[in-house]
């Protein structure tokens, strides 16, 4: 860990994130993903919007923006217009890429645009205070449903999959290798990758839900993440409250960097004639 932090982490300790904030462990497996790929520093991009799991951008040695509220794809969409050759990683959260940012995840999903997209799912806004998300359980409370959560959240995977996702994974701090490897398997994959990983957020979502300590949070992961070949053979009664882990889509479909340098190369050959 210790090379992995003087090589991959800037010199900014201490972080911001509280005691037991499961952000410290999704970060630490993005930069073991990079790792084990040998990416190269200098031509890895990492783009994220605002909130705690956005902070991360700080953290990681290498080019990094951290950009406004809910539009990390859009700047990310850009870097990777113009650097194509460059691996381009946005970290963001629950908040950030489904409710402000929603519009713009899905239409970067339809187009298929070879960018990774690792999206803390906490359940909650943890920065502004504990508000409900777009990912906030139905009944849980937050700050502004102090009654319990009357909207029902999205399955992010199947809006992913609806909107035209080509790899799809999802895993949990608890199962950090895993993550990592799903995380390296997104880098590795051409075409709009999402990695949700399940994190705690033990002070603003934990404790209005009475989840207990953080090492409890974790272990409410463990006790409710599902390989995804066990999930195939379960009824829907025994996945009742329980959510699939694994690589839960993949398929092959146009890149749109690609395509688009195809119409570049079309109009110079039409500006030449
Ligand atoms: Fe982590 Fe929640 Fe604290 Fe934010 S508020 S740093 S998500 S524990
Ligand atoms: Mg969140």
């Amino acid at each position: 860990m210790e090379n992995l932090l003087k090589r991959y982490f800037r010199p900014k300790l201490p972080h911001i994130w509280c005691p037991g904030c499961g952000n410290g462990i999704v970060t630490a497996c993005v930069a073991r993903a990079i790792d084990k790929l040998e990416l190269e520093q200098d031509k890895t991009t990492i783009v994220s919007g605002i909130g705690c799991s956005s902070r991360a951008s700080g953290y990681l040695n290498f080019d990094s923006l951290h950009t406004a509220h809910g539009r990390a794809i859009p700047f990310a969409t850009g870097v990777k217009l113009v650097k194509p050759d460059h691996h381009v990683i946005i970290l963001t959260g629950d908040g950030d890429a489904t409710a402000i940012g929603g519009n713009h995840f899905i239409h970067a999903a339809r187009r298929n645009i070879d960018l990774t997209v690792v999206v803390f799912n906490n359940n909650i806004y943890g920065m502004t205070g504990g508000q409900y998300s777009p990912l906030t359980p139905h009944k849980s409370k937050a700050t502004t449903a102090p009654f319990g959560n009357v909207d029902r959240p999205f399955d992010l995977s199947e809006l992913a999959k609806g909107a035209g996702a080509t790899f799809i994974a999802r895993a949990t701090t608890y199962h950090a290798t895993l993550l990592t490897d799903l995380i390296a398997e997104a880098l590795s994959h051409k075409g709009f990758a999402l990695v949700e990983a399940m994190t705690a957020c033990p002070i603003s979502f934990g404790r209005q839900n009475k989840m207990g300590s953080a090492a409890n949070m974790i272990k409410w992961q463990r006790d409710h993440a599902v390989p995804i070949k066990a999930a195939a053979k379960m009824k829907p009664e025994q996945l009742e409250g329980k959510f699939p882990i694994g690589v839960l889509h993949k398929s092959e479909a146009a890149e749109y960097v690609a395509e688009y340098q195809k119409v570049i190369q079309q109009a110079m050959g039409g500006a030449k004639a």
